[in-house]
């Protein structure tokens, strides 16, 4: 028996012109995924990729990779045959399908003709499946409009597939397709689904961490290592750039009155990511940053903040509640890492009252006691980087 893994696109399907640039850019990161879970033939199709693996391939393993890829809506394990009739009610097929047909108590069967000089028509086929697993699984009864599970028969080209229900894949479309972004990663639950989320839109990612050794420790800067490297998963290989941050922050510290800590930390912190966008020819910033959630992500604080990028800054958090955000990094499986109790450079001498209404000119005025010019470069020459891969 030759079981396969069907993928259908989402988006992608509407891209016109572009429609081929964007399966292509998609079948090649799922070879990336894949490549060595052993050899696995791959073909496209009316918004299909098929996927065939050699018999030794670990199928449930593929089937999660490929739900972490963006450009999938649905993935599901089919048994590909003849593309006969005799072949779609055989033994063989209902034996593939017995072990979801014996757990549900209705089903339906949906057929899809690509392939119009096939003899059956779709109506005919589903009668027949419908009438072969009736008799092998007498508890079965049909439900059309509600069914616990759904039988595909599917009669394309060359072949025939038979499915049961498909499981939703990750969504979004192909990494690789809308350029690049750095991501401002903290060891917090809100950047690295920020981060995701940009990924999800085709964004290549890359990471930039701020540590302030000896005031945050070597194991805060593993936990937002595996926390990329999590994140891997779904973004792919992740270029990520480790900035030492203590002579700025204590710089900081010496010369800046208190209560504009965060906001003056917050626009050096921008500007070395910048340095670092640059570098890498980057389009744009992200953070996990949500309006309201603490003191410095007001409007008037962001205001301060970006007037030092020359970049878009994105924030696709922005809107969401906390209870929202949870909800992403516990499905792409950051949040038991998140919450893991290590120190992050921004509780590092935080303000006992911090402004919550910044003002750009005061804030500048305040930055200006000290030129950080000298200790931005150095910090940015220092960084040291790293590539962080799942597979
Ligand atoms: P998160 O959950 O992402 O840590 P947070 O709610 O803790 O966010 P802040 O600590 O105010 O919020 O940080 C806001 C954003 O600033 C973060 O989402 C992240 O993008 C960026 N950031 C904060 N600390 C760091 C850091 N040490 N290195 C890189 N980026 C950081
Ligand atoms: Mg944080």
């Amino acid at each position: 028996m030759k079981e396969m893994v069907l993928c259908k696109y989402g988006e992608i399907a509407l891209k016109g012109l572009n429609r081929s640039t964007f399966e292509s850019v998609m079948q090649k990161n799922i070879r990336h995924r894949l490549k060595e879970l052993g050899e696995i033939e791959y073909s496209r199709s009316q918004s299909t990729l098929y996927i065939e693996p050699a018999e030794d391939v670990d199928i449930d393993e593929l089937i999660d990779r490929v739900s972490k890829v963006y450009g999938i809506v649905k993935i599901c394990r089919a048994k590909k045959i003849e593309k006969t009739m005799e072949a779609v009610l055989s033994e063989q097929t209902t034996d593939y399908l017995s072990e979801v047909l014996e757990a549900a108590s209705t089903f339906k069967v949906n057929a899809k003709r690509a392939d119009k000089h096939f003899p059956l028509k779709s109506p005919e086929i589903c009668r027949e499946m419908g009438h072969v697993i009736c008799e092998r699984f007498p508890h079965l009864s049909v439900d059309v409009h509600d069914p616990d599970v759904t039988i595909t028969v599917e009669i394309r080209e060359k072949n025939a597939f038979v499915h049961p229900d498909a499981v939703d894949g990750a969504g979004g479309i192909p990494i690789g397709t809308s350029g690049k972004a750095l991501l401002l990663l903290s060891g917090g639950i809100d950047s690295p689904v920020a981060g995701c989320m940009m990924a999800k839109r085709g964004a290549v990612i890359q990471a930039v961490h701020f540590e302030a050794p000896p005031y945050t420790s070597e194991r805060a800067r593993l936990k937002v290592e595996r926390l990329a490297e999590i994140m891997s998963g779904y973004c792919g290989d992740i270029k990520f750039h480790c900035v030492p941050f203590t002579k700025i922050q204590e710089a900081i510290r010496d010369n800046c009155k208190e209560e504009y800590f965060t906001i003056i930390m917050r626009r050096l912190m921008m500007e070395i990511a910048l340095k670092i966008a640059e570098k890498e020819d980057i389009q744009c910033l992200v953070t996990g940053e949500s309006l309201g959630q603490v003191a410095s992500q007001t409007m008037y604080a962001m205001v301060c903040t970006d007037a030092v990028s020359t970049l878009p800054v994105f924030r696709p958090c922005i809107g969401m509640d906390k209870s929202e955000i949870v909800e992403i990094s516990r499905k792409i499986d950051t949040f038991e890492t998140s919450i893991e109790p290590y120190e992050d450079c921004c509780t590092v001498f935080t303000p006992r009252h911090p402004k919550t209404r910044p003002v750009l000119a005061d804030v500048e005025k305040e930055q200006a006691r000290f030129d950080f010019a000298p200790l931005v470069e150095k910090a940015v020459n220092d960084t040291e980087v790293k590539y962080i891969k799942l597979y």
